[in-house]
């Protein structure tokens, strides 16, 4: 039996900022057990997770619904946006509470918040803050994420969607990978109508989105000037993409939105050791490849010049995915 006593847990190892934010639960037996196991095991992660204020690092217009971080609690409420935007749920809704994936959801928390702090790039950095200072007016008075996005949906998922990198306006804005762009409610409605999402609109954190079955991440993480990084910021930030993988174990396919996902992971496969075809798999709509003991299956990128030419159309991109169902079998 435990009593919760809403002591602050100090900074600890990769889940430290997860937990700074949550409280310690003291047994009779004088046992500590960490408020996330605590949570889960009692199955309201959810409501834990929504007890602090979560970040908007920048404030805006999720202030007061994600909160403001603020400096000295910055790092906890990433930890713990990180760790809510990587929620998982088993088939009856509840959440998942085995040993591995508690490790898995909290290695990649851990990930999420390294990504979300990385300034590794200065021209990335640069141009992503530079968006948020000077936004369209469409977005005026909204206060940006004006950072690196990392990864977002089921952590058991066997479907892995890797884009090109984060929308200036979009990613950049919301702090969600496809979230409050074209391009994501394109993506976002397919996903829905095929099953993977629980709702077809994506427009800011803390909308209530969530997969089944699917990750989404991407080859670069920070918004790149003219949608174009290069290829020193594509290999800088490629372990971020291998680490991902290497965490998503149940992964059985991957679905590159476009040639630069494609190209992305083939590279991110490899530096893992994994076997890549010779000749490399050229990337085409629809086409598959095996890399190392996964399915690639491509598609065009759900991007405006493609949609709104009509080269990728409401059929090709649910088709793409009830395709990418079958192959996970
Ligand atoms: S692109 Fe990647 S490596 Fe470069 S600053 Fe952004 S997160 Fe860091």
């Amino acid at each position: 039996m435990f009593l919760f006593l809403g002591a602050k847990l100090p900074r600890r190892g990769e889940i430290g900022t997860v937990q700074a934010g949550d409280h310690l639960a003291v047994g009779l037996d004088r046992g500590e057990l960490a408020a996330e196991d605590f949570v889960e095991d009692l199955d309201i992660l959810f409501l834990v997770g929504r007890a602090g204020r979560l970040p908007s690092p920048a404030g805006g217009q999720d202030r007061g619904k994600e909160g403001d971080g603020g400096s000295q609690e910055e790092g906890a409420a990433h930890g713990a946006a990180a760790h809510n935007s990587i929620r998982c749920h088993d088939d009856a809704g509840k959440p998942m509470s085995s040993v591995k994936d508690k490790d898995s959801r909290r290695a990649l928390a851990s990930l999420a918040e390294e990504v979300h702090n990385c300034r590794l790039c200065l021209r990335l950095v640069e141009w992503r803050e530079a968006q948020a200072a000077n936004p369209p007016r469409r977005y005026r008075g909204e206060e940006y994420w004006a950072r690196p996005i990392s990864g977002f949906g089921d952590p058991e998922a066997r479907i892995v969607i890797v884009g090109l990198a984060p929308a200036a306006h979009g990613a950049n804005r919301t702090g969600r990978m496809f979230t409050g762009d074209r391009s994501g409610d394109w993506l976002y409605a397919s996903l829905h109508r095929t099953g993977f999402a629980n709702q077809p609109h994506s427009q800011r954190r803390g909308d209530g989105l969530e997969l089944r079955d699917a990750y989404i991440t991407a080859t670069v993480r920070c918004a790149p000037p003219a949608n174009k990084p290069t290829p020193e910021e594509r290999d800088t930030c490629l372990p971020y993409l291998e680490r991902e993988l290497r965490l998503l174990e149940r992964c059985q396919v991957i679905v590159a939105l476009g040639s630069f996902g494609w190209d992305g992971f083939l590279r991110a496969a490899r530096a893992l050791g994994e076997e890549v075809p010779r000749p490399r798999p050229k990337f085409g709509h629809g086409a598959e490849a095996e890399v190392g003991g996964r399915l690639l299956l491509g598609s065009y990128h759900p991007s405006q010049q493609n949609t709104f030419t009509g080269k990728l159309t409401v059929p090709m991109t649910d088709a793409i995915f009830e395709r990418a169902r079958v192959l996970a079998k």
